[in-house]
């Protein structure tokens, strides 16, 4: 057994405790968790060394969530144009993404899961194309919620890809032994690369399944534009790629108004990125989003009471619908941010993610929040770590992790560097447990 204090414990389903220290069996589960007061001990026997007590300065919180990573771009660190636009982007990932050798891309995915581990991450929603990261993640030694990929840029080949997709999902499954789960979804890359015909095979399987769903959404302004006016940059370039863009239809309405009507059947969604949605965007998606879950998947209020819904209740708000952000990876193409008082208004769901390495200087959460905070100074320190951690948890139903409580399993990251309660540039972390 260890017992752990810091100046702060965030369990973040609870106000954080002043002095608090926690206990835990040699798995890491947590036995007990309180101030020092109610355990008898003051805070000059622990600043004296007399307690067996491991005692920090700082806070302490869960392992932190990583909801959106491509692992499987890890090679391409340092290989893509910042701030070259959404298009830019595309471009140069499809030109660079297979000029690697199996070995070096290998290499890089183990040495990227390395640098999640150290940084506190317990957990990884993670977007896969290929095979490339199974046998990684075969190893077991992050959580993983695989998000299998799928687009059709060229009109008739729906079947053909989605068919592959299930292969690797198959060939994901294989890896499962007893003690090892490797959950997996099929997802659509973005509201502007699957035909409706893809759609509606993601739609059946996911009912299904019960899978999961995620999609990256708004994380361009010509991604908006390519719906409202069918032109612009974006246009441009998928037009030049010779796309079929004659499917996607002018709506006169940003891309997720014209487009989340149509993914239906999921139990959760996930939207990652969301850099130029709006507030009418937001509570369109609040009010579509009963709609559009799957009446077999969705959770009912009784569950929830009961206690038994795997469940995500965001400031006592219920909901099926998360919000990842992914603020490093906005800067390095958009140069751009979300803006977040939207969503605190709006009171919903907000995530984290790293993205890859190809659009990210490093797979870090905490170095996610530092820009957060960075930007949106006023945004609560618990306000973020809820966000890193318990929202990510939810999302991806890993019920042991993202909270200090009782019976739970979480991680334990110490926050050094934290003056008067706010993270900042120069705010480190430790992984404790
Ligand atoms: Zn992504």
């Amino acid at each position: 057994m260890r017992a752990i204090s810091a100046d702060y414990i965030y369990p973040i389903s609870s106000d954080p405790i002043k002095n608090g220290v926690v206990f835990i069996d040699d798995e890491g589960t947590i036995l007990k968790i309180g101030s020092i007061s109610e355990f008898g001990i003051s805070i000059s026997e622990l600043e004296n060394n007399q307690t067996e007590i491991e005692y920090y300065k700082g806070i302490i919180c869960p392992g932190f969530i990583n909801t959106h990573c491509h692992l499987e771009l890890s090679h391409l660190h340092s290989q893509i144009s910042e701030k070259a636009g959404i298009a830019g982007f595309i471009k140069e990932i499809v030109s660079k993404r297979t000029n690697f050798s199996a070995a070096l891309i290998e290499q890089a995915i183990e040495d990227a899961e390395a640098e999640m581990i150290k940084n506190g991450i317990v957990a990884v929603g993670d977007v896969s194309n290929n095979l490339n990261t199974f046998k990684q993640k075969g190893k077991g030694n992050l959580l993983y919620h695989t998000f299998i990929e799928v687009f059709d840029l060229y009109a008739g080949k729906a079947d053909e890809l989605f068919e592959h997709a299930l292969g690797l999902k198959k060939n994901l499954q294989n890896f499962e032994n007893f003690n090892l789960k490797l959950p997996a979804s099929i997802v659509p890359h973005s509201p502007y690369t699957v035909s409706k015909k893809m759609l509606e095979l993601i739609n059946k399987h996911a009912l299904e399944n019960g899978d999961i769903l995620c999609v990256h959404n708004q994380e361009s302004a010509e991604e908006n534009q390519l719906f409202i006016s069918k032109s612009g940059l974006l246009y441009d370039a998928l037009n030049k790629m010779g796309v079929a863009i004659s499917s996607i239809e002018k709506t006169g309405l940003n891309s997720l108004q014209s487009t989340l009507p149509l993914l239906k059947n999921f139990s959760k969604l996930l939207l990652v990125h969301n850099t130029f949605t709006t507030l009418d965007d937001i509570r369109f998606a609040k009010k579509q989003i009963e709609k559009n879950t799957s009446k077999v998947n969705r959770i009912g209020i009784e569950e929830i009471k009961n206690g038994d819904a795997d469940i995500s209740i965001c400031r006592d708000q219920i909901s099926n619908l998360y919000w990842c952000t992914c603020p490093n990876a906005n800067l390095y193409i958009e140069n751009k941010l979300p803006n977040y008082n939207n969503f605190i208004k709006e009171n919903v769901c907000v995530t984290i993610g790293t993205d890859s390495l190809a659009s990210n200087w490093s797979l870090s959460v905490l170095d996610e929040l530092k820009t957060i905070s960075k930007y949106f100074p006023e945004i609560p320190l618990q306000t973020l770590l809820l966000w890193a951690t318990k929202n990510g948890a939810n999302y991806l139903g890993f019920r042991h992790l993202g909270v200090i409580e009782k019976g739970k399993k979480p991680g334990l990251n110490l926050l050094k560097n934290i003056s008067e309660l706010k993270i900042s540039m120069n705010t480190e972390m430790q992984k404790l447990v």
